[in-house]
């Protein structure tokens, strides 16, 4: 049982030492906690689970604490993959939920598996999410000074369970400042994909990540034998070549851990049990 979180790219100069140190303790705390659910659930309700609790912490940009997008709406983002199925299923630029990334797991039981806007909340409603703002004062600071924040915090969870299973989660307020109907990466394969081989979560600029194919690219490469360490090494060059930025988290069916980033950073944990590894 292994597990690996990660709460988004941040440029050094953007973080404050007292976020850094908020997100540390954070980081920590979300992982170990996930990791006590991972012992008597599956990789695939730990990383919604996960997820959820990322959302929850307004430190992130994911769920409450959201960016604004330019004409002053939160459109939030979120997808589920079950390694051992292959399902995937998500909700993109949905608008006043509390945990987009509960929907996004909720649709796993229909045919029609990702929603988008109204029809995404009207789904909401009908399976008794609630009307939820996950606006903060903070953000809409940022937007009134057309700011744009340098920090995107998006957040990802990737598990294998004692099974071996493998699930991945991710959710995104988005970018900050956006055009209205811009999609991100996360509720994509680009952004997160898993088989039953490996399973990555992506964060950055979702524009480079699907251009690049991120998530399933490195799925791919280890299905097909590559190591994860070569896969992720590989994909990050092809990244590189285009002028791309990114970061990723990742395990494989061996339960090798394994997170990679360009410039610049992202922070996340890792917890198998025993050791932690926390960045910020
Ligand atoms: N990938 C997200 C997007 O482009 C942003 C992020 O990772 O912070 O929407």
């Amino acid at each position: 049982m292994k597990i690996i979180i990660h709460g988004g790219f941040f440029s050094e100069s953007s973080q404050s030492n007292e976020v850094k140190v908020a997100k540390q303790n954070s980081l920590k705390a979300i992982v170990k906690k996930s990791y006590e659910f991972l012992e008597t659930n599956s990789a695939l309700d730990t990383v919604a689970y996960a997820v959820s609790l990322l959302e929850d912490d307004e430190l992130y940009n994911a769920g409450i604490g959201s960016q604004i997008q330019s004409d002053g709406v939160i459109r939030m983002s979120a997808a589920i993959m079950d390694g051992e199925t292959q399902k995937m299923s998500g909700v993109i630029n949905i608008q006043n939920v509390k945990n987009p990334i509960l929907v996004a797991k909720e649709l796993m039981k229909e045919e029609d598996r990702v929603l988008g806007g109204s029809g995404a909340k009207k789904y909401a409603t009908a399976h008794g999410f609630e009307d939820f703002s996950t606006e903060i004062p903070q953000r809409r600071k940022e937007y009134e000074e057309k700011l744009r924040s340098h920090g995107k915090g998006t957040v990802g969870a990737v598990a294998i369970d004692k099974n071996g299973k493998l699930a991945v989660a991710t959710s995104t307020g988005g970018k900050g400042f956006e055009i209205p109907g811009r999609i991100s990466d996360s509720a994509t394969v680009a952004g997160n994909y898993a088989n039953k081989f490996c399973a990555v979560s992506c964060t950055g600029v979702g524009e480079d990540i699907v251009s690049n194919a991120s998530a399933a690219k490195i799925v791919t490469r280890v299905t097909d034998g590559l190591s994860i360490e070569n896969a992720f090494d590989r994909t990050f060059e092809e990244l590189k070549e285009i002028g791309g930025f990114a970061g990723a988290i990742g395990i494989d069916y061996e339960g090798n851990v394994f997170h990679r980033d360009s410039h610049p950073t992202m922070v996340f944990a890792s917890f198998d049990g025993v050791d932690f590894e926390v960045f910020v």
